[in-house]
């Protein structure tokens, strides 16, 4: 069988060859060409030391990304690829790292440390595909199985409880009766693993249309995951998140937490640690997911939010069950028609302004509050966006005159 290797891997792959080692790609790009993918990343092993694989690329850009873990980072053609000595993991004493790692001429030691059958084949173009542990099998049957006992695994390294879980998301694949017992069971092993890699592997798994059918399959190694996540939270988040179209992480992790209380999303979005960005994002929606929106509402909406967290609102209050899909649709056609009608979404945008006010005799905080009123007024259409019909309005809402003494 071939598999279609980008051109720098093969040259990668035949400039190790040629100096009497072996070399395969492995892991995800296998995988995922078999699965008739297009793999993100290019992953190589080869049977010499890491010294070896500098003078196979001598003249190329490298990086020692994990020296001391036998990977080189070469940059071929343009192409990044990490290549890394055949390894057989030590002992692992924390349940995250192994103590130690020897380099081995042996590709089945190197297959056998792998965590998933899925991630454990090799590849090069004269010798096929290797497998050893029934990778194609479990592909076909959509599987994701340890390599070798669940247990034991996961007792090495907890993080691969979470990898599980993300790749049967990732994979949409289901997990295996023997590899799914060893997770419930090793589950409070997760303490081991840092609050950096748990967050990233949650907030990977969260892209997944696949994620809350696993998430709901496996409750108990969430909560192990995520101990200040209110239980009482869960089933509305996991229900919201099935309800989204997947891809959008902002959307994702507010449809999950946004029915836990203030404290409690604050507690959980401390220990997951999103980008800056993507968390007020997350808790701008979260926040606005407490009451339907209402459709006069959605202008108003609009200016404080913008239009993609306006966009994204509603559809999180469709997947939370807050508005029907009617409502969601008239909520969205609004936005439309608003930026049709180039509404001022500013208060920059409005045609009157604070000097204006001055001159019609409003003075101190009275100002802002009838700039504001005003801006209220033409954006739910309450008043055209004219200068004159503002003014006017103005004029109306003008504080009394102070009484003569
Ligand atoms: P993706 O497409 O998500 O990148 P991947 O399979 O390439 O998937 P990586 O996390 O990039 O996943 O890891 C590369 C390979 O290294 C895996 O396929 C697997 O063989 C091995 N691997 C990575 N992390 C572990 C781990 N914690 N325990 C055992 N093997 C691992
Ligand atoms: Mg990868």
């Amino acid at each position: 069988m071939t598999l279609p290797l980008p051109g720098p891997v093969l040259e990668a792959l035949s400039r190790i060859t040629s100096r009497g080692h072996e070399a395969y790609a492995v892991g995800g790009c296998v995988r995922d060409l078999l699965r008739g993918i297009k793999p993100h990343d290019y992953d190589i092993c080869a049977s010499c030391a890491p010294e070896e694989i500098h003078a196979c690329f001598a003249g190329e850009r490298m990086i020692d990304t994990g020296i001391r873990h036998g990977t080189v980072t070469v940059l071929l053609h343009g192409m990044p690829l990490e290549i890394t000595a055949f390894r057989a993991d030590g002992d692992y004493s924390d349940g995250r790292h192994p103590d130690s790692v020897r380099f081995t001429r042996s590709l089945a030691e190197d297959l056998r440390r792998r965590d998933f059958t899925v991630n454990a084949m090799a590849y090069r173009p004269d010798k096929g595909v290797t497998d050893l542990f029934g990778g194609r099998q479990d592909l076909r049957n959509r599987v994701i199985r340890c390599v070798g006992d669940a247990e034991a695994r996961f007792t090495e390294d907890a993080l691969r409880i979470l990898r599980a879980l993300r790749f049967a998301a990732q994979l949409d694949f289901t997990i295996e009766p023997s590899t799914a017992r060893a997770m419930r069971a090793l589950r409070g092993r997760l303490q081991l693993v840092s609050r950096e890699r748990v967050a990233e592997e949650l907030l990977r798994m969260l892209r997944y249309p696949a994620a809350p059918g696993i998430l709901n399959a496996f409750p108990d190694v969430f909560f192990a995951a995520m101990p200040d996540f209110p239980p009482e939270a869960f089933a509305p988040g996991i229900s919201a998140l099935r309800g989204l179209p997947g891809g959008d992480p902002a959307l994702a992790l507010a449809a999950l937490l946004h029915a836990c209380e203030d404290d409690a999303l604050r507690r959980c979005l401390t220990s997951l640690r999103p980008s800056k960005a993507l968390e007020a994002q997350a808790v701008q929606l979260a926040g606005n997911c407490r009451e339907p929106l209402a459709q006069a509402e959605v202008p108003l909406l609009l200016a404080r939010l913008g239009e993609a967290q306006t966009g994204r609102l509603i559809t999180l209050q469709r997947a939370c069950g807050l508005l029907t899909e009617e409502e969601a649709e008239q909520r969205a056609l609004r936005v439309r028609d608003a930026l049709d009608k180039g509404l001022p979404l500013t208060l920059r945008q409005l045609p009157v302004t604070g000097s204006d006010l001055i001159a019609l005799g409003f003075s101190g905080p009275a100002v802002g509050r009838a700039l504001e009123a005003l801006h209220r007024l033409a954006l739910t259409e309450g008043l055209p966006c004219e200068r004159e019909a503002l003014l006017r309005r103005a004029e109306s809402m003008r504080p009394a005159e102070p009484p003569l003494s």
